[in-house]
């Protein structure tokens, strides 16, 4: 680029290369700014080294026998917190857990003078280094179904609340027993009612997280939620404030298993749920939720069994044994989300400044001409 006090501007060629390379170096800049930051967003997920795509575990998940603990907890009818119907699935969860050899407790804590249960079930001692949960209450108001006189009632929450709940009690069957004491399944009461009445959200994990000792906050290497993970039509894109690290490692199971369809390389929106408190005290954790959108039929009183299907159970399922073999057996750590990790979606943003930016500085240099 020629100095400012070059003498060129006694030449009148208002389009000649020398004025012109600002705006292609610009542009040039822009354009590599662009890749780099475009990069990270489709980059390395859904890929599989060829060391990881030689040691994948085949899944031994059976969907259909998740989608009958689906049922059977739909036949208890709606479950909202505090409820006798959630009580009776509650003890069919811990009879369930109980058949294949876990020690379950009920962790008791009351809100809002209701009494509600976290279900939590271990092998050996509680010190398992990786969490699988889900909530198995259900949302006490179909305040989104479209039709006014069903807003107050109760939803049957086939996908939300049984489905991550029954992905749970199949693997709970069939996990190796040697990769056993390495997991710890959640059952969360009181997560879905919000708004309701002067509820909140997440409830149990809040209280879980609450009351969780310090020593074993720093042993938990991860914490996987299953939500809304039943859907017929099943579509799950990154949630958004998921550790990224951890986030990857489970959607590149989910390629090397043929689930591309299911496990979207795309980025969704950031989700108020029960991994946000694992979050908040440094845990590493993601959400594996159907959103953006929420499937058609959430929170009206068409969450029903048959918009779900052994399929969607199977393909999740199968990715979170997978994801627990592999882990269990190897020192995997997963780094948090650092501020750097946003830089795409900044740059996004920026780039228009920057474009502006340039047009300016150009401008002024004509001018100066
Ligand atoms: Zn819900």
């Amino acid at each position: 680029m020629p100095p400012l006090s070059d003498p060129a501007p006694q030449r009148i060629v208002p389009e000649s290369l020398h004025q012109r390379r600002p705006i292609i170096l610009s542009l040039l800049s822009l354009l590599l700014l662009l890749t780099m930051m475009i990069q990270p967003i489709t980059g390395p997920a859904g890929r599989v080294s060829p060391a990881v795509a030689a040691a994948i575990h085949t899944p031994l998940f059976d969907g259909d026998r998740a989608y009958e603990h689906l049922v059977q907890q739909c036949d208890f009818g709606p479950r909202p917190p505090g409820s006798e119907n959630l009580s009776l699935c509650r003890q069919y969860i811990v009879d369930r857990l109980r058949d294949q050899g876990w020690t379950v407790e009920l962790q008791n804590f009351t809100y809002h003078e209701v009494a509600c249960s976290n279900v939590i079930a271990y092998w050996g001692t509680r010190n398992a280094t990786l969490i699988v949960g889900a909530h198995y209450d259900t949302r006490p108001v179909a305040d989104h179904d479209p039709a006014p006189e069903n807003r107050s009632r109760p939803i049957l929450g086939a996908n939300d609340g049984a489905s991550g709940t029954a992905v749970i009690l199949e693997l709970a069957r069939i996990l190796p027993e040697d990769i056993r004491s390495d997991v710890e399944f959640v059952l969360f009461d009181a997560e879905d009612s919000g708004y309701y009445q002067d509820w909140s959200w997440i409830v149990g994990s809040t209280h879980y997280v609450d009351v969780m000792p310090s020593n074993r906050r720093a042993t938990v290497r991860a914490m996987v939620l299953l939500d809304m993970v039943g859907d017929a039509e099943l579509r799950l894109p990154r949630e958004g404030c998921s550790t990224r690290s951890l986030q990857d490692q489970i959607w590149s199971i989910a390629s090397s298993l043929g689930h591309d369809d299911v496990f979207l390389d795309t980025l969704g929106a950031t989700i108020l749920d029960d991994h946000r408190p694992f979050l908040d005290i440094g845990i590493p954790a993601v959400d594996i939720i159907q959103h953006n959108p929420f499937p058609w039929y959430w929170h009206t009183l068409e969450d029903t069994p048959d918009k779900c299907s052994a399929d969607s159970l199977s393909a999740v399922g199968g990715v979170v044994e997978t994801f627990l073999v592999e882990t269990a057996h190897s020192e995997t750590t997963y780094p948090p989300n650092s501020p750097l990790s946003d830089l795409p979606y900044l740059g996004i943003l920026a780039a228009p400044v920057f474009i502006l930016l340039v047009v300016i500085v150009v401008r002024r240099r004509r001018t100066s001409l």
